[in-house]
């Protein structure tokens, strides 16, 4: 098993890619923690890792809430000692072209796909540097390195978590912690797949324009994003820092 008593924290893990990654590192003798706002979606995927023969249990808390982030990392910390990953998961989606978004949504946005990788870090961090170790993944985005039609308030969130990431890096280095950054393209999770559903008269043309950016003939799957944060949670990427991982069948590169 690859993250053997590992113990793991992933925000917005009650859904989709996080969802997905709680699963797997269940599969792979981790602890872990699925937090989420949701708390009869997390709630189920504990019990989908339990039910599998792995150790799981739900925290709800908001990560754009410092005293609520807070209050789950001494829980944490009160349970098992100590927190060896932190995956920074949560996120939502935004459309629009920069004139069209509206001051509140702009806010919204930033909140939760920014700070609500700020505060589990600045939470976490502390007890990571006390014990010189630790690995963090933050959920960035390929649209953090190309241009996207309508996607400004996302794409400008998402790349100040990669920014964040190398700066996050080169702070932490120095107590043996590692944060490297996740980069998919288009995932069809439950969310992407409404979202297409809801957006587009015809969603399998969406699809298929969304596909003819990318090299690969396949559309992405959360557990293709689940198997890169196992390979950044376990010590098989120790020699990666600061590093972005691409999940994305090609599209930053094709
Ligand atoms: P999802 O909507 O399926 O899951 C996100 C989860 O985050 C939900 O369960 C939601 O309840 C939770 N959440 C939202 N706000 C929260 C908060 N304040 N506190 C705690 N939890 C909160 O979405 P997904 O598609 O699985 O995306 C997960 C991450 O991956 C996001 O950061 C997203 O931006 C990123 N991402 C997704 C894609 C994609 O195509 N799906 C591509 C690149 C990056």
């Amino acid at each position: 098993m690859r993250l053997q008593n590992k113990v793991i924290l992933i925000t917005g893990a009650a859904s989709g890619i996080g969802k997905s990654t709680a699963l797997l590192f269940g599969r792979e003798g981790a602890q872990v923690i699925v937090n989420d706002l949701d708390e009869a979606k997390g709630i189920e995927t504990v019990n989908e890792i339990t039910g599998a023969g792995g150790a799981a249990r739900f925290i709800q808390a908001d990560v754009t809430h410092s005293d609520s982030v807070k209050a789950m990392v001494e829980q944490i910390i009160q349970a098992y000692g100590r927190i060896d990953v932190l995956f920074n998961n949560a996120g939502i989606s935004g459309v629009g072209a920069l004139h069209e978004l509206e001051p509140d949504a702009w806010d919204r946005i930033m909140s939760i796909n920014v700070k609500g990788v700020f505060l589990p870090s600045k939470h976490v961090l502390p007890h990571m540097m006390e014990r010189k170790s630790g690995s963090i993944i933050n959920m960035s985005s390929c649209i953090a390195e190309i241009g996207l039609a309508r996607r400004a308030s996302y794409a400008a969130t998402k790349g100040a978590v990669l920014a964040l990431t190398k700066s996050m890096q080169v702070d932490y280095a120095p107590y043996g912690i590692r944060v490297n950054a996740l980069l998919p393209g288009t995932i069809l999770t439950p969310f992407v797949e409404n979202y297409l559903r809801t957006s587009y008269d015809d969603p399998e043309a969406a699809v298929a324009s969304l596909k003819s950016r990318q090299l690969s003939s396949e559309m992405g799957r959360p557990e293709d994003v689940a198997s890169a944060a196992l390979f950044l949670a376990s010590d098989e990427s120790k020699f990666m820092m600061g590093s972005p991982l691409y999940i994305d069948g090609g599209v930053t590169f094709g």
